[in-house]
């Protein structure tokens, strides 16, 4: 399988895409087709293991990776050891027609870690084999950078510069990151808010000079080895929903998921497995109040945010205005047609927003996307109900997904709620919801007391470029 920029050219294969996901013409890579999954193949696959369902689906992908290989990465990425669920991926009925999909079983609670675990892998593999190093260069407000440093901690080869706004992260995801010791990992709390620490992060990666001597790289939202392994749990979750089904039924049966959204990265993979064919009718896509896209998928316009102009809300992890993967989608929308693209991103700097309205009623039906908004009442309203009716307690991302699912429930169609995090990491709003405070269980109590490791930085470059020469591996 080779690898195209959503801009036009070919980029590579699945290794060499692996570290950046970003074209030099400022696309995305792509795969240049999207591989087919018939009925008879979902049923060879129904009785795989999760590791081993992950070998099949990613090696549609990563074809030059030898099938033997794949399948020692996707068993070490999922091993049962490293989720609270043996299954790594269980299916809980909450009622409503709804289904949760327990995707925050792994190592920091959130649904990052069933692609960065895999990321981690493949990286060291593809590393070890080319005999680089790669020092792995971003910023986070929490979920992306544990799941990312829970994933690369103690490799070889590889270690983690990772910035975070000095005191704006909960104590939770501030203990999760930080309560690490490895040599390799490099917690840097950076005197700003989030928005200092990305424009850090992107000033010296704009500076590709610094960035080749240093072997710097990222494993943001882009990465298509993520996007991949999350189609995973979606062929994973139709399989386990049609086995309870007459044997008969099961082809073609058609359910829906329900995505909580920020920058399109886990509802893009989700329309990936609908574009390979796995029966799906329609993917939700849920925001909270930074609700760009839903605007988009209602009106056709795009109108992407300033930072300054973004909320911070109480489903912290979608507070996005600018979502990175959405090129990708637009390429599907204008035929896969890399110039229309090219030109639409153009319209978007220039202009600021971009209408595709006649395009997006034009498809509608072939991407299947439908769209809704969560406020911070309905988080803590859609929480509090599926407590009182089923004792399940759901965190406020998985809540905005399920608020806005519940308009679309149809008689006979699954409606799969993804659960992007588990409610102990959002302790403050669940107590708001159930007017009691999340009760701390000893493990996280541990994590909390554990001793941390982190580097304060000012908000200076000339001082983060100092830091990452003296420690970066060479
Ligand atoms: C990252 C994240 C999201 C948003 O996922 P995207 O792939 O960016 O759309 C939603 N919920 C949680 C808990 C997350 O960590």
């Amino acid at each position: 399988m080779r690898y195209i920029s959503t801009r036009g050219g070919t980029i590579g294969q699945y290794s060499d895409i692996l570290v950046e996901g970003l074209a030099p013409n400022g696309g995305l890579a792509v795969p240049e087709r999207m591989p087919q999954v018939d009925a008879a193949q979902l049923e060879q696959w129904r009785d795989l293991s999760y590791p081993e369902l992950a070998t099949e689906v990613i090696g549609l992908f990563a074809t030059e990776i030898p099938r033997n290989d794949l399948a020692k990465l996707c068993r070490a990425a999922y091993e049962p050891a490293k989720y609270a669920s043996d299954r790594a991926v269980p299916l809980t009925d909450i009622g409503e027609g709804m289904t949760l999909v327990g995707l925050s079983e792994g190592p920091t609670l959130a649904f990052k870690d069933m692609a960065m675990q895999f990321l981690g892998e493949a990286l060291e593999y593809v590393l070890a084999t080319s005999g680089d190093v790669l020092n792995v260069l971003g910023a986070t407000s929490g979920d992306t950078g544990s799941a990312a440093e829970h994933a690369l901690r103690g490799r070889d080869r590889i270690s983690v510069f990772m910035l975070s706004p000095q005191g704006r992260m909960s104590a939770f995801q501030r203990a999760q990151m930080y309560s690490l010791q490895d040599e390799n990992v490099h917690n840097i709390a950076v005197e700003g808010v989030f928005d200092d620490c990305q424009h850090l992060v992107k000033s010296l990666a704009e500076d590709l000079a610094f960035k080749r001597e240093h072997h710097i790289g990222a494993v943001n939202s882009i990465n298509f080895g993520r996007i991949s392994a999350q189609i995973v749990y979606y062929i994973w979750a139709w399989l386990r929903v049609t086995d309870e089904l007459p044997t008969e039924k099961r082809t073609g049966f058609e359910v829906s998921f329900a995505v909580p959204s920020g920058n399109f990265g886990n509802i893009l993979s989700g329309l990936y497995a609908r574009l390979m064919g796995l029966p799906v009718r329609k993917l939700v896509l849920a925001t909270n109040e930074n609700n760009v896209l839903d605007e988009f998928f209602r009106t056709g316009r795009y109108r992407p945010r300033s930072s300054a102009d973004t909320l911070a809300t109480s489903s912290p992890s979608m507070d996005v205005s600018r979502a990175s993967n959405l090129e990708r989608f637009i390429f599907h929308l204008l035929g896969r047609d890399p110039e229309r693209t090219a030109a639409t991103w153009k319209t978007l700097a220039s202009e600021g927003e971009f209408d595709l309205s006649s395009e997006l009623s034009r498809f509608s039906e072939e991407f299947g996307i439908v769209s809704g908004t969560s406020t911070h009442q309905d988080r803590l309203d859609t929480i509090r109900s599926f407590n009182s009716s089923t004792g399940v307690t759901i965190d406020p991302h998985t809540a905005d997904g399920a608020k806005v699912a519940r308009d679309f429930v149809e008689p006979g169609v699954p409606m799969l709620v993804l659960e992007t995090a588990k409610p102990q990491k959002f302790a403050d709003t669940i107590s708001e919801a159930l007017g009691s405070p999340a009760e701390v269980d000893a493990e996280t109590q541990a994590l909390l007391d554990a001793p941390q490791r982190v580097t304060k930085l000012p908000n200076d470059e000339a001082q983060l470029r100092a830091f990452i020469e003296e420690n970066a591996l060479r």
